[in-house]
């Protein structure tokens, strides 16, 4: 059980075991940076990104990362190197596009609430793609089009009314969900888009929801759109372009992983050459361009959250770990229930499978004044741990960071990335002062 997560493991010395990201001491970084603190693993995204361009590019998929999943300059600024495009929600992340290298034209813009100023910026900058999500945005895209004499490419994202097994907050392409347009919706587009000589409608996007471990939601969703532009080619609208969206669904083990592997076989979970290999063959007779936007599955399995015991607070019927983190710096368990497998950073030697005589049952909490301020109900962790020692929260490269908010005055923290022997901040901790920075003691006045 060495290897826990791509390039993370146990590493004995004379005296203790202790986790080790690539080739840095995790301890060591503690050392050096306030706790909690993100780190990721260079080695770890660029094996991620390798394993799905080796999966998707031989057939000619395209890949846009969903930044949204993690937006950090230095991050993107690799996948970008890598030659991926990019799929952005808001002008914020088009700005973190633009500054990381990636080319406008290999920009996706999605979103169900894009704003004027949003589309004409974006328009500006000649962003590649707009995935349009209803009638009233496009009647806004194509003004602004028409205003500056610009070229727009749009495809329409529909929705395919598919239930998917996750969870019901990040479905996103069922009945009744926020996102794209009813399939009866996309005929009077196109024709409302022939009035425009500057804006195209090229084809249809979807994207039925995330963290998906089977590929028939896909395939439904893609039967019933080939249906759809069949359809619409009797009436005479010809579609060349398929975006496939993202949600491939990646392995999060739980916090018994230190006992048992209980996050299912990695039999169970779904590769980039699943995904493809289905997509492909769903897609067999089609002859235009095909695009996909991952956001979880590359970054996930990258990153760790390191955070120290400030408390092991003892008390019936349930015993405690209070950590230094709290659900401002990981809020995935407080929104959607999630689990993060949770290590203790070092290990007596004999431990690396502790016993169940030596390991005491916790709830482990951060110090924020919410009862859902909690990551873990009864984990089983080894009964010696103590206040000051550090822990490691697993799979925190996608959706932690980028959702970190200074509730109850907390800073946000930092975030590191190691590469072999090497480490860098690539966010320093935003601080009291930073977060106070905008604030008046004395109000101005506005009106
Ligand atoms: C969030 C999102 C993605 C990425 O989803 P993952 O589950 O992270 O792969 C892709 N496309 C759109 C439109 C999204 O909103």
């Amino acid at each position: 059980m060495t290897q826990l997560t791509p390039q993370l493991r146990y590493l004995p010395n004379a005296q203790q075991q202790a986790l080790w990201l690539e080739n840095v001491s995790i301890q060591q970084l503690a050392s050096q940076v306030a706790t909690p603190f993100y780190c990721y693993s260079k080695a770890a995204l660029l094996n991620n990104i390798h394993a799905c361009k080796a999966a998707f590019e031989p057939e000619n998929i395209h890949i846009h990362y969903a930044m949204k999943a993690n937006s950090n300059l230095s991050l993107l600024r690799i996948v970008a190197e890598q030659g991926l495009g990019v799929d952005i929600v808001s002008i914020g992340e088009m700005h973190r596009a633009l500054s990381a290298g990636f080319d406008a034209q290999d920009i996706v813009f999605s979103g169900v609430g894009k704003t004027t100023a949003e589309l004409t910026a974006a328009v500006l900058a000649g962003v590649g793609q707009f995935n349009l999500e209803s009638k009233e945005e496009l009647a806004v895209l194509i003004t602004i089009a028409n205003k500056h004499q610009q070229l727009v490419s749009t495809l329409i994202r529909v929705n395919p009314e598919i239930t998917v097994d996750t969870h019901k907050n990040i479905t996103t392409g069922a009945k009744g969900n926020k996102f794209g347009v009813n399939f009866d919706d996309v005929l009077p587009m196109l024709v409302a888009a022939e009035h425009s000589p500057f804006l195209q409608v090229n084809g249809l996007a979807m994207h039925i929801g995330s963290q998906i471990h089977t590929t028939a939601p896909y395939l439904d969703a893609i039967a019933k759109i080939q249906t759809l532009i069949s359809e619409l080619k009797t009436q005479g609208y010809t579609l060349t372009q398929l975006d496939l969206g993202g949600g491939f669904g990646v392995q999060y083990k739980d916090h018994q992983m230190l006992t048992s592997n209980t996050g299912g076989s990695e039999s169970d979970y779904l590769t980039f050459n699943d995904f493809s290999n289905a997509i492909t063959s769903a897609l067999a007779d089609w002859q235009g361009r095909i695009s996909i936007e991952p956001g979880r599955s590359l970054v996930a399995d990258i990153g760790v959250m390191v955070s120290e015991i400030t408390y092991i607070k003892e008390s019936q019927p349930t015993s405690f770990i209070v950590l230094d983190a709290a659900m401002n710096d990981l809020m995935r368990p407080a929104l959607y229930q999630a689990t993060h497998a949770l290590i203790p950073v070092q290990l007596p030697l004999q431990e690396q499978v502790p016993s169940t005589a030596q390991l005491n049952s916790y709830d482990v909490v951060g110090p924020i004044c919410e009862s859902t301020d909690t990551f873990a109900k009864s984990a089983q962790l080894p009964n010696d741990l103590a206040a000051g020692d550090l822990m490691c929260f697993l799979y925190t490269g996608a959706y932690c960071a980028v959702m970190s908010n200074s509730y109850n005055s907390r800073p946000i923290a930092a975030e590191l990335l190691v590469d072999d022997d090497q480490a860098y901040v690539i966010r320093q901790a935003i601080t009291q002062e930073n977060l106070t920075a905008f604030e008046q003691h004395t109000a101005l006045k506005l009106l």
